[in-house]
């Protein structure tokens, strides 16, 4: 990760978090299997869709088993939100019915704004090794749900990473921290991703707006937050307190990779069906009628 063109080291030693935000809750992911059978856990599940608004889903997928992965995700469909895929490692191949095609591997995202509708396949592009990675949902704001689809291929060398003094590397998916903008932004949800990589007993921190939900995900060692132990597979959960300002993030005494992930609520009305994520029931009756009759692609 130091030889990333984009790495910038970070000249102010405390950046700014006087009082961190508190762990609310732990939670353990739901084992599951989606698409063609594809083992992953489900870290964000549906009921807590309210709490942790605009996120609407994490999952996390890590085996060296293909017959955990291999039958990927044939052709689906979605609409009304955002799905952020980031590969840590293996290869898994997009392609969607307006033609779009591409590779995503190896430290590399696709952000795919799903919008009106988009029908595609993510398929796994090796037939052993391990397959390693995330893929959350962004929910989009109402008067944007039926924007046209789009799509965005970002090579792990295109992600922008800030390096701290403490040498923590935070690989910047979307949003800002230590002054290197993420490489992604966006207006209506503001969402921030970050993958942290802290060596052992390495501080981070990041400012947050008391209004931002926010999560941290733990993928390997350990951390600590306001004094509570965040143990890997966990995600924590943390409070909107108006009296803190940020997050502070201990690694514990192993190297730690950890997702930091804050975005802004929309406090609009959730109205889910599977793949379809609106904002009314009718609005799910449409979609799933135009799914059926081909005016969903
Ligand atoms: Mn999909």
């Amino acid at each position: 990760m130091s030889t990333n063109a984009m790495s910038q080291f970070d000249q102010h030693q405390s950046i700014g978090v006087t009082r961190s935000r508190a762990v609310e809750r732990l939670i353990t992911g739901m084992a599951t299997s989606d698409g063609a059978g594809v083992k992953l856990t489900r870290v964000l599940t549906q009921n807590l869709q309210r709490r942790l608004d605009p996120f609407l889903m994490l999952d996390a997928f890590r085996s060296d088993d293909p017959g955990d992965y291999i039958g990927g995700f044939p052709d689906h469909p979605h609409r009304g939100f955002e799905t952020v895929t980031y590969m840590i490692a293996g290869r898994l191949r997009h392609r969607d019915s307006g033609g779009n095609e591409g590779l995503l591997e190896n430290g590399g995202v696709q952000w795919m704004t799903a919008g009106r509708g988009v029908i595609h396949s993510e398929l796994p592009e090796q037939e052993d090794g391990l397959m390693e990675g995330f893929q959350l949902w962004l929910n989009l704001p109402a008067r944007d749900k039926m924007i046209p689809s789009w799509y965005r291929d970002i090579k792990s060398g295109e992600i922008p990473e800030a390096r701290t003094a403490e040498g923590v590397v935070a690989r910047v998916i979307a949003g800002e921290t230590h002054g290197v903008q993420g490489a992604m932004q966006r207006d209506a949800t503001a969402p921030l991703y970050l993958d942290l990589h802290l060596p052992a007993g390495a501080r981070f921190t990041q400012p947050l707006a008391s209004d931002l939900n926010a999560f941290v995900y733990v993928y390997r060692g350990a951390l600590s937050i306001a004094g509570t132990e965040v143990p890997a597979q966990r995600m924590a959960i943390l409070a909107n307190d108006s009296t803190a300002d940020g997050v502070v993030i201990a690694a514990g005494p192993e190297p730690t990779r950890a997702l930091l992930i804050a975005g802004r609520p929309l406090n609009e009305p959730i109205a889910q069906y599977g793949p379809f994520v609106m904002n009314t029931q009718e609005e799910i009756y449409a979609a799933v009628s135009d799914f059926r009759e081909g005016r969903l692609g």
